[in-house]
């Protein structure tokens, strides 16, 4: 590693943020709507092309249309985090869909203790494991209402609505790969509480719709399927704001879209598990939890994202770092970086920096203060186009959003603060994916890994937001607090973008 330079890139000073421009008053009502799986260029060029017409027609003519980011792993429910709780999955501890707790890991007499999959029915655990050092908007505003939402924590009862009775369909639009139904039927709950007394509304509704996600991983994000999907959801939004005109407060809402992650077209599954058991490892995945000598776990996510967890001499106590890693682990460790499917590995390094490794180079990321400080050798694992650089926060989106991997250095400092995320953190290449045999119905599209085909996404708001440039899936929350005239009680990292 050469002697890092702290040469900055750009602008030695903070970027100033553009003036803000004080949101209106008169908002009695915040909506927001996740568009699961929207990617931010198909939905671009069917705005463009003039085949989303409510979206054009209710948040486009007056709104803002940006550009956004989303976070690291960039998965459904753990990309949710954000935009509920204004944090990245890292303070979350949230680290995927599937994790390892390695300090509560253990073999046990009957099952394989401290870990967890979110996929199936342990989905109604996702909002208890979540710390309570978090805030949910929910909780910030109670007298709130969701549709179907996994977080729910400061939800009255009855205000998540369609939560329980959705199961068996998620279960059906899992193997009959479309949940447009599923979408249909959170319609119709939201419309049916919508049927009381415009003075009887809550002041904050949360609406997920899945059918474009569960219409990229069974056909591709470019299908016409997929683009029907859209098209559907176009119609969905259209009805709910006739809704809101006829209960006379369209004019006093704020109507907030966004999508969690994107999708890239997956060829080819390598079956990460099978790759580190032919390296001697006895492998931990879901969904087999039975007990038995284990030296590995694989929690893939998305599934272009994967935490790797690995003993160390048989202790699962704790996470490696650096040497320790590198010198127990070191056949894994260039297996993997010269896989053809592997986009990058990263593990942590010494003093809380974080280590990038790839077939053609490695890189290491540390933040100091409030910089970040990034060097490599070889080729650029980041490819972020400047050599050695010393980078302010603020100016860290705006200098890679452009790049293969957006906000690279921001995410992959913010994952490894979860002391759940793995020893190692895996991303595959567009066009593959890490999960092999144990997917099925099988995959043709993926998102949860940093390239810009799964962390851009679309951040749409009906009315004109004061953004002038990149912006983040955390500053929906403060977004929304500040429609709502609150403010979050915690300490937060987005940033509010009237
Ligand atoms: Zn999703």
């Amino acid at each position: 590693m050469p002697p890092i330079r702290e040469q900055p890139v750009g602008a030695t000073e903070p970027r100033a943020l553009p003036s803000r421009a004080a949101h209106s008053t008169d908002i009695d009502l915040a909506v927001f709507i996740l568009a699961d799986g929207f990617r931010a260029d198909v939905l671009r060029a069917l705005c463009e092309s003039d085949k989303m017409p409510n979206f054009s027609r209710y948040v486009l003519r007056e709104g803002s249309h940006v550009e956004g980011v989303t976070v690291l792993p960039s998965v459904t429910d753990v990309a949710y985090l954000p935009m509920l709780t204004g944090q990245y999955p890292g303070a979350a501890n949230m680290p995927g869909i599937r994790w390892v707790d390695k300090s509560r890991f253990a073999t046990g007499n009957f099952v394989v203790s401290g870990h967890r999959s979110y996929v199936g029915p342990a989905h109604l655990r996702f909002n208890e494991d979540l710390p309570d050092s978090l805030e949910t908007l929910f909780e910030l505003s109670p007298n709130s209402m969701a549709i179907r939402s996994d977080i729910h924590r400061g939800l009255s009862s009855g205000s998540n609505r369609f939560y329980g009775m959705s199961w068996p369909l998620m279960f059906l639009s899992h193997y009959f790969k479309r949940s447009d139904f599923v979408d249909k039927f959170a319609f119709n709950s939201l419309i049916r509480s919508l049927n009381g007394n415009a003075s009887d509304l809550p002041r904050f509704i949360f609406l997920p719709l899945l059918g474009v996600d569960t219409a990229s991983h069974a056909h591709g994000p470019h299908h016409k399927r997929t683009i029907d999907a859209y098209q559907r959801i176009d119609g969905i939004i259209g009805s709910i704001v006739t809704r809101l005109k006829k209960f006379g407060v369209w004019d006093r809402t704020h109507l907030m879209i966004a999508s969690d992650h994107g999708h890239s077209q997956t060829q080819d599954h390598l079956d990460l598990t099978r790759l580190v058991s032919e390296l001697g490892y006895s492998v931990f995945e879901h969904p087999s939890i039975y007990p038995r000598k284990l030296d590995a776990a694989v929690a893939v996510s998305g599934n272009a994202f994967a935490n790797v967890y690995v003993a160390s001499d048989g202790r699962w106590e704790r996470s490696l770092v650096g040497d320790e890693l590198e010198r127990e682990h070191q056949r894994l460790l260039e297996t993997l970086r010269h896989r053809p499917e592997v986009e990058w590995a990263a593990y942590r390094h010494d003093n809380g920096a974080v280590k990038i490794i790839s077939d053609s180079g490695e890189g290491l990321v540390r933040r100091k203060g409030e910089r970040f400080i990034y060097s490599y050798e070889g080729s650029d694992p980041l490819e972020l186009g400047f050599s050695s650089a010393s980078v302010h926060e603020s100016e860290a989106l705006e200098l890679t959003i452009d790049g293969r991997f957006p906000d690279a250095l921001e995410q992959l400092s913010q994952i490894f603060t979860s002391e759940r995320t793995g020893d190692l953190v895996v991303t595959s290449k567009p066009g593959y994916d890490l999960r092999g045999r144990r997917e099925w119905p099988e995959h043709r599209s993926s998102h949860g890994a940093l390239c810009r085909e799964h962390m851009k996404v679309p951040i749409l708001s009906n009315r004109p937001l004061s953004a002038s440039g990149p912006v983040r899936t955390v500053d929906i929350f403060p977004t929304i607090a500040e429609s709502l005239d609150l403010t979050s009680t915690k300490p937060i990292p987005g940033r509010s973008l009237w």
